[in-house]
């Protein structure tokens, strides 16, 4: 009997996804605080919500850190993928203290897309914010490094950035990926396109004078559930896969006086981490070699060291 409609997982065209496939989204800006008051099934389903600590203040720095394995985390657990000093997702070669737990994966090169694309991935980015913008030299920094890189030229341009992913998914080709996705509308000014309110002037910005905590509170929070609803789809696309989901960085909201991030204030670097990371690369893409090989070259070794010690 075919399975009833409900069982059978969403199809959206192009190749069925490998389930060692990683999808890593950042929702630009995004409070903890924002994230733990969303109604936000889609992304809340990924796993437990993590208070935890973003490596930089600023979209470059935690960027630049997290494509090395620097991954936000909690100091305060011993638990790996929670904590990347006991554990790392993303554990580069010659990248910092390993930590005693085992990473995810062991990644050999430049950044986490190099390392990936050498185990034979398609690494794919989609990036908000103005430091992915391609043409300029600090944003070819962040993208060089992927197959393919899409920047939408503003940080309200999800609809597109999605478009752009499915277009890239449905290629046959496209079985084994890395997804990058940064998400804009978190960042302020806190807008999405159709919301209903205008998107300047900022309720946010450093030494702004129409600064406005509870309204900056309650757009970040309208955005972020607006963008749980608009990935849904992508998120069912990658439910056999691996995900993880965190913020950049955060934004104080004139805690202390302090407004916007670039600053290492504590509401700045306090961000949501959520993940399901079930599929390890290595147990796909990586051929062990088999023992009865192991064997035989140990073998063939100790014949020609006693091959040398034969009279001839
Ligand atoms: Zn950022």
């Amino acid at each position: 009997m075919p399975p009833r409609a409900a069982e059978r997982a969403p199809v959206l065209g192009g190749a069925v996804l490998d389930p060692t496939s990683i999808l890593f989204i950042t929702l630009d800006s995004c409070r903890y605080d924002t994230f733990a008051a969303a109604s936000a099934p889609n992304l809340k389903q990924i796993g437990p919500l993590h208070r935890a600590d973003a490596p930089g203040n600023f979209t470059f720095a935690s960027h630049s850190a997290m494509f090395v394995g620097f991954t936000p985390g909690d100091a305060t657990r011993r638990e790996a993928y929670v904590n990347p000093k006991y554990g790392k997702i993303f554990r580069m070669q010659g990248g910092g203290s390993a930590g005693p737990a085992e990473p995810f994966v062991s990644l050999n090169g430049r950044n986490v897309m190099d390392g990936l694309k050498r185990l034979g991935y398609l690494t794919l980015g989609a990036g908000a914010v103005g430091w992915f913008n391609p043409t300029t030299p600090t944003g070819r920094t962040l993208t060089l490094d992927f197959d393919r890189f899409f920047f939408p030229g503003n940080m309200h341009s999800l609809g597109r950035q999605l478009a752009w992913i499915d277009r890239e998914l449905s290629d046959p080709g496209a079985k084994r990926v890395f997804l990058f996705l940064n998400v804009g509308e978190t960042h302020l000014p806190y807008y999405y396109e159709g919301a209903p309110w205008p998107r300047l002037p900022s309720p946010c910005l450093a030494f702004g004078t129409q600064n406005d905590a509870v309204e900056s509170r309650r757009r970040q929070l309208a955005c972020l559930e607006w963008v749980d609803g608009q990935l849904a789809a992508l998120l069912a696309r990658f439910q056999h896969a691996n995900v993880v989901i965190c913020a950049d960085h955060g934004d104080a909201w004139g805690e202390d006086g302090v407004w916007e991030h670039g600053v290492s204030h504590p509401k700045v670097l306090e961000v949501p981490l959520v993940f399901r990371l079930t599929q390890p690369p290595t147990s796909h893409s990586r051929q062990r070699r088999p023992l009865w090989r192991k064997a035989s070259g140990r073998l063939n070794r100790t014949l020609v060291r006693l091959a040398d010690r034969l009279p001839t």
